[in-house]
């Protein structure tokens, strides 16, 4: 779960970092009062789980009370990069002497973690990876060690951070690990003009593995800011919404995966990420369906179930009482192989649905898919 930046630089602040005073409100009449209790000059910040705010204009320093008034009714309703912007956060301004990027991410390919640091922060650190490799250090940590001062001060001298940011850095490494996080990031991390290094903006991810440590986060709002991920989430779906036009429906996450790739190698795009799991029941299958054939962006659907513990004539179940269920108004092109295969197609076939219809292989299936997707 990604937490917002005014959630994220709670978490900061409790593990001793330091952050700029701020308060959170979704009313502009209420940031005017809020920026005369800070002080009068405050920036603005919209509060939405996507980064580059400052460029799309979601970062704006206001210089007095009705100033931020009106900032923050320009950016409240603002969309950043399809996320509607629900409430802002007003922090005091710093004053920046140096902006530097600092982040401890998950790396999973190397069964540890990765410091990664800049001297060159404030900016997009894409860009500063992509034309200046150099001048961005990313050092292993291994978990079992962590960041102790030794390892932060290294880190600093690799990336060129000055030796006043590593109490900071191990501060920053606390948070990851008593917080349950896959990613603290911290960009800009500043030294300010009165000399002091300070989190002017934040992004963590907490592991949804250990929510259950962490009731704090119960409730959190925006967990699931698309309403069909909410419905599926209702459902116990594991379901991601994607932004193309190729339904998928798989059972395992791999073969959900692979059939993205394949939807893809065909030219289409895939409109979702559906696993219903092994042992899924017939209802699962139906349930999933409607989530998915709800999506108005679908114009395809591809069904692609290899039966392990799942037996294709439940898979076959579930989409005949789906298509009962809901008025079937796009094609579904169905792959079923393994356990039960030859009973599933045999169910399929007899109700000879005019939009439903079945491939063999998954590579013809998602051949089929993408083409009707497509199509027109
Ligand atoms: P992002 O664009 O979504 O990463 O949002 P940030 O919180 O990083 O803000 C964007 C930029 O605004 C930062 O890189 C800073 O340069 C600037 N900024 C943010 N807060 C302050 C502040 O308190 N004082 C000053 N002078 N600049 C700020
Ligand atoms: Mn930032």
């Amino acid at each position: 779960m990604d937490l917002y930046e005014h959630q994220a630089r709670q978490l900061l602040a409790d593990h001793g970092v330091l952050v700029p005073r701020a308060e959170v409100t979704d009313s502009a009449d209420r940031a005017r009062e809020l920026a005369r209790a800070l002080g009068g000059r405050v920036v603005v910040k919209a509060q939405v789980k996507t980064g580059g705010r400052g460029k799309a204009g979601g970062v704006v320093l206001a210089a007095d009370p009705p100033a931020a008034e009106r900032a923050a009714r320009r950016i409240l309703g603002m969309d950043l990069k399809g996320h509607t912007v629900r409430t802002v956060m007003l922090a005091e301004p710093v004053g920046i002497e140096e902006e530097f990027y600092v982040s401890y991410v998950l790396d999973r390919a190397a069964g540890g973690f990765l410091a990664i640091a800049s001297a060159e922060g404030g900016m997009d650190i894409e860009e500063v990876a992509a034309s200046r490799p150099e001048a961005v250090a990313r050092i292993p940590v291994d978990p079992a060690e962590g960041v102790t001062p030794a390892k932060a001060a290294a880190i600093a001298a690799a990336a060129g951070l000055p030796p006043q940011t590593v109490d900071t850095l191990v501060r920053l490494w606390q948070v990851l690990v008593r917080e349950d996080a896959l990613l603290v990031e911290v960009n800009p991390l500043v030294r300010t003009t009165d000399g002091r290094i300070v989190a002017l903006d934040g992004k963590v991810t907490l592991d949804d593995n250990a929510r259950f440590r962490h009731a704090r986060w119960g409730a959190a709002d925006g967990e699931h800011d698309d309403p069909l991920e909410a419905a599926a989430a209702a459902k116990g779906l594991h379901y991601v919404r994607l932004d193309g036009e190729v339904g998928v429906i798989g059972n395992g996450a791999g073969l959900v995966m692979s059939t993205l790739d394949a939807v893809a190698g065909c030219g289409a795009r895939p409109a979702d990420f559906l696993d219903i799991g092994g042992g899924a029941s017939a209802t699962v299958m139906a349930d999933g369906l409607d989530i998915v054939l709800s999506d108005p962006a679908v114009r395809a659907v591809l069904v692609n179930v290899f039966g392990g513990i799942t037996a294709c004539d439940a898979v076959a179940d579930g989409i005949l009482q789906a298509v009962d269920r809901v008025r079937l108004t796009k094609p579904l092109v169905v792959r079923l192989d393994g356990n039960n295969a030859a009973r599933g197609r045999a169910l399929l076939d007899a109700r000879a649905h005019p939009l439903v219809q079945q491939v063999p292989t998954m590579d013809g299936a998602a051949r089929r898919a993408a083409d009707l997707a497509t199509a027109g």
